[in-house]
């Protein structure tokens, strides 16, 4: 019989775990896990852990969900996974045809990945390589955001821009250009969020002028940089963004990676814009937090440059699982729950109703710079000392709740399914937290 210590241990001997200074679990124990309900983790006691971060922002309708469950159940009855070159299957048609009809523009050629920055690795190639095959081959500099995160493999990283995660790979990236990021938060005294993300289109039109021709893409995250904490924009800085790489000549890539389904308020974050990129990154809640599945979705003009008869003109980027079927199967089900849920207009009142119940926590005199944007609530605390976000994490996982603050910013990014009841507890006891922090 497994328990929490004996499983504590075992997993310190064998796993190293992402994102972590293994020796700091010295001081604070993992959370170990034995099954998980709704918006709740369990450990092998029974302890309950309100799951505030949708287990890395990935988990939509809660753990164990009936529905996914039983689509997989059924999925695994008929094939589980098969090779996608040369082979294709209905799961993987079936989301690329759903896909396409819910993105924003025409995206209607969807390439798959494993994960996030596999999408960025794809989306990059697949940038670069587009301008290569309209003989533009000098066209090999991308254009990210100050702040940005789009993974940690080296080309991800390369377009990434927090210090802690790139600074000691340095030597094995690629340079990239960064842009001034359009996060309200940086805008200077008497300045509203409008005019500085005008302000930030104004150094990138500079730049592009300049240099589009040697920029095959610009990158970002619409509205939301999620991992730099939660740096909330205006959706100016899109419009510009997007007329402005079409008149330079650049590719758009939206990496909708973390705000894709639904977590910004609308299916996608673009479409608050009214935009649409010439290539859409998805993964993170595509499967309903089930199965590890990305995307790059794209437009006629970028898949027609790769269609000819030279091998070489064709995107030979692969790897072994692309387009698995169960994982498909889990997106499809995700699919089908905002569909029959109508999750996107119910997600509306709720935002709107936790809005208010989060009020004591909007007030609170540690309280900085408190936004909400569809299911993503975020605040800055007031005198934070450096070893802030490990000590509220630990009161947190003290009061039931697992919560990841990055640096001085906490936030919520619960699983859309999560009931009024169980908000309450989640702002009630982080206002605890937030009285027992230094
Ligand atoms: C999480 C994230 C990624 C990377 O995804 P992984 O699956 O962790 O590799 C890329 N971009 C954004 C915006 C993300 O939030």
């Amino acid at each position: 019989m497994t328990d929490n210590n004996s499983l504590l241990t075992r997993s310190l001997n064998a796993v190293w775990h992402p994102c972590t200074q293994m020796k700091a679990h010295e001081a604070q124990p993992l959370v170990p896990i034995a099954r998980g309900q709704g918006v709740w983790l369990y450990d092998f006691d029974g302890r309950r852990y309100l799951d505030g971060v949708s287990s890395w922002w990935v988990n939509l309708f809660g753990h164990a969900n009936a529905r996914i469950n039983a689509a997989l159940i059924d999925q695994l009855g008929r094939i589980e996974h098969a090779i996608l070159a040369g082979c294709t299957h209905e799961p993987v048609v079936e989301l690329s045809e759903r896909l396409a009809h819910l993105a924003p523009g025409s995206l209607g050629h969807c390439f798959y990945g494993s994960d996030g920055a596999s999408a960025t690795e794809i989306a990059l190639k697949m940038s670069f390589h587009y301008w290569r095959n309209n003989g533009r081959g000098a066209k090999s500099a991308f254009v990210s955001l100050a702040q940005s995160y789009h993974g940690e493999t080296l080309g991800a990283l390369s377009v990434t821009d927090v210090a802690l995660f790139k600074d000691v790979y340095a030597p094995l990236l690629r340079a990239s250009i960064q842009a001034p990021s359009p996060d309200s938060r940086l805008a200077s005294g008497g300045t509203d969020a409008e005019a500085h993300a005008q302000a930030c289109a104004d150094w990138l039109e500079r730049h592009l002028a300049q240099h589009a021709e040697r920029t095959a893409a610009l990158i970002l995250e619409p509205l939301v940089q999620g991992a730099c904490g939660m740096g909330m924009y205006h959706p100016a800085y899109l419009r510009r963004a997007r007329a402005l790489c079409t008149h330079y000549g650049v590719l758009l890539i939206a990496d909708e990676i973390m705000t894709g389904f639904g977590r910004t308020g609308t299916l996608f974050a673009c479409e608050q814009a009214g935009i649409a990129p010439d290539l859409l990154c998805l993964s993170k809640g595509i499967t309903g937090g089930y199965l590890p599945l990305s995307v790059v979705m794209t437009t006629d003009a970028v898949y027609d440059a790769f269609y000819a008869d030279e091998m070489t003109r064709a995107f030979l980027h692969s790897h072994s699982y692309t387009g698995n079927a169960l994982a498909c199967r889990a997106a499809l089900a995700t699919l089908d729950i905002f569909a029959d849920d109508n999750v996107i207009a119910a997600n509306r009142d709720k935002a709107a109703r936790f809005g208010a119940l989060a009020q004591p926590l909007a007030r609170h005199p540690r309280v900085r710079n408190y936004r909400n944007l569809g299911m993503i609530w975020a605040f800055e605390v007031a005198g934070a000392s450096a070893a802030f976000a490990r000590e509220f994490q630990a009161q947190a996982l003290t009061r039931e709740l697992l919560l990841r603050p990055i640096g001085d910013t906490v936030y919520f990014m619960p699983p859309y399914i999560i009931a009024d009841d169980e908000w309450r507890l989640l702002v009630e006891r982080t206002l605890e937290c937030l009285d027992s922090c230094a």
